[in-house]
């Protein structure tokens, strides 16, 4: 009997020790871990910097709240709009904390409500998130919703220019949809979508929450689109496991988060910007994220040899990708890729999502690839 609420569909092996890439349950048996957490061990487990980063703040101090300045925050956030086009930064906790920040933010600023987002999203768990969320399983049962959210369809430019008018507030949009189906947005509706917030002068947030910190082969992946958000969410990659997320806005936002209006307790605290730090300072590298571009180029190509193109197809950027598996539902594929020793995350219900740590190594991806074609092809 357990005392836990069985509000997870856990998979029957537990998982106690990893290191890099690979992990081994209480049996023994390893296993290369293309999960990563969900997409947040992004410098793979137990890396040593971040070991070490742990160790040393947690001897000073772990928490003390935001009653007091932190230099540890003010330098992790300066790292990490450095040469953005974002000026500020709040830190949180989640990434569904940041989101709700964000749309706080957005509505606090623009004095209007209405904010635009789109089916098969996924922002998180709590109401203004997973108000904002487009898939009616996270939503069902929990209603009344937060109110004016319209869910359009992804990538129509159509539809999104019949909507708008001067009641929006913001859009909301992640890059890649990971929870949704590992999903692009394409080049034309990014370009759409920046020429409509453009013109109306309506706030732009992207989740960057699972496509953040370097997980698309740049710093964020609207870096490499038209997008030029004024609100960045991120959590996942952050902390590289340890619990942290928080947003970035441009300059003109600045007045509106001023003392008072918004916090979190635990927000931010040292023991969690030290780490984050950490993991900034190794990804926000060129040569590191070029090596991502690398190995994301590497494990497609590797994909395309493996499986047949007529029936599977690889979608998504950098080291966030997809493999449809025509129409087929891949939850017992799932499971015979973690009996082979490969452990992987769905995206809906079609796709098998593949999210290595961004350290992950060549021969690594081989046989991870080795284990996909095996259990897909025979
Ligand atoms: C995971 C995720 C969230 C929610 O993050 P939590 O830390 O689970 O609250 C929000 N947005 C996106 C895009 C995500 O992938």
């Amino acid at each position: 009997m357990s005392a836990l609420f069985q509000n997870y569909a856990r998979r029957p092996i537990s998982i106690v020790e990893g290191k890099g890439t690979l992990v081994y349950d209480s049996e023994g048996k390893r296993y290369i871990d293309f999960t990563s957490g969900i997409a947040v061990c992004a410098l793979g487990h137990a890396h040593p910097a971040i070991v070490k980063a742990i160790q040393a703040q947690s001897e000073k101090l772990w928490h003390i709240s935001n009653l007091f300045e932190s230099p540890g925050q003010e330098k992790l956030a300066a790292t990490l709009v450095k040469d953005l086009p974002l000026s500020y930064a709040f830190f949180c906790n989640s990434g569904a904390e940041a989101n709700e920040a964000a749309i706080k933010l957005a509505r606090k600023h623009t004095g209007k409500h209405h904010i635009i987002v789109f089916e098969q999203s996924f922002h998180g768990r709590t109401f203004g998130a997973m108000s904002a969320t487009g898939q009616d399983k996270v939503r069902k049962g929990f209603g009344p919703l937060v109110e004016h959210f319209t869910t359009l369809p992804f990538n129509d430019v159509a539809a999104l220019e019949a909507t708008i008018d001067d009641s929006v507030a913001a859009i909301m949009l992640e890059v890649v949809q990971g929870e949704g189906g590992v999903n692009a947005v394409t080049p034309e509706f990014a370009e759409a979508i920046q020429a409509i917030c453009d013109q109306h002068g309506i706030l732009l947030i992207v989740d960057e929450v699972q496509t953040g910190i370097g997980r698309t082969g740049t710093r964020f992946a609207f870096e490499q689109t038209a997008l030029k958000p004024n609100i960045v969410s991120m959590a996942k990659g952050l902390g590289g496991g340890f619990p942290i997320g928080g947003i970035l806005g441009t300059a003109e936002l600045f007045e509106t988060f001023n003392a008072g209006t918004h916090g979190t307790t635990f927000g931010g605290n040292p023991l969690a910007v030290s780490v984050a730090q950490t993991v900034i300072e190794h990804i926000f590298n060129e040569e590191f994220l070029a090596n991502v571009q690398a190995k994301s180029v590497y494990l497609k190509q590797k994909l395309a040899e493996a499986l047949p193109g007529n029936k599977y197809t690889v979608q998504g950027m950098g080291l966030m990708l997809g493999v449809s598996c025509g129409g087929d539902d891949v939850a017992p594929l799932v499971t015979k890729l973690e009996q082979a020793g490969l452990l992987v995350v769905q995206a809906g219900t079609k796709v098998i999502r593949l999210l290595p740590p961004l350290t992950v190594s060549e021969e690594e991806i081989d046989e991870a690839v080795k284990i996909l074609k095996s259990v897909l092809i025979g």
